[in-house]
């Protein structure tokens, strides 16, 4: 699943998997847990993040590999946060090569929509989970207040989209030339977002030979 920060992705990552009984896979989260379990790859991982520097294409293909590996994501996955670019999306190909069609979705929402989102975007003051739009006084993982995030600034937000913008295009490029390739329009209740996204898969997986 592909989409810009704000976009509402991760909550319909978490949705989907739910409902068909498959992990989702969000980049950040088995980053933690290759850190957290000190694996060779985690370690590379860790020493670029404390440099401040980005985690590279060989370390994040090498964890990802390593995830999609496990038993539970043996008969499909929902993947959030990769790939992020051509490198990425071609080695990730090659990893699901024989393993029925990669379905790709790309949630779309206008810039402003989403500097209006990340601008006024609440996260739990403790573990630092992004609020759900349902959340009303506290975080649902671990009980600790909300609060807006003071970084998400006008500018840094633009800046952040800017960002994405440039490094996701080629992948969008890379993807929307195949049948299995669906853009979902996020600006819409999650809801409502939930029911294109599937439809979209069925659609999409359709294209690719299979019915979902
Ligand atoms: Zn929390």
């Amino acid at each position: 699943m592909l989409g810009p920060p704000g976009a509402g992705k991760g909550t319909q990552a978490e949705r989907l998997a739910l409902k068909r009984g498959l992990p989702r896979i969000s980049t950040g989260d088995i980053l933690r847990e290759a850190v957290q379990e000190g694996s060779p790859l985690g370690a590379v991982a860790r020493a670029t993040m404390d440099a401040g520097r980005l985690v590279g294409d060989d370390v994040m293909i090498g964890i990802v590999q390593g995830r999609l590996d496990r038993a539970d994501a043996k008969y499909g996955f929902v993947l959030d946060g990769f790939p992020r670019t051509v490198e990425q999306a071609s080695a990730l190909d090659l990893m699901v090569g024989g393993r029925g069609p990669l379905v790709v979705l790309d949630v779309v929402v206008p810039e402003d929509v989403l500097v209006q989102r990340l601008a006024t975007r609440r996260i739990c003051g403790k573990c630092g989970a992004n609020a759900a739009v349902h959340w009303t006084a506290a975080c649902e993982k671990c009980g600790g207040g909300l609060v807006t995030r003071v970084d998400d600034g006008n500018e840094i937000v633009r800046e952040r989209l800017k960002v994405y913008q440039r490094q996701s295009q080629p992948l969008v490029d890379y993807y929307s030339v195949r049948g299995t390739f669906r853009s979902i329009d996020g600006n819409q209740p999650a809801d409502v977002v939930t029911a294109a996204v599937e439809a979209a898969l069925s659609a999409a997986a359709a294209a690719g030979g299979v019915v979902l």
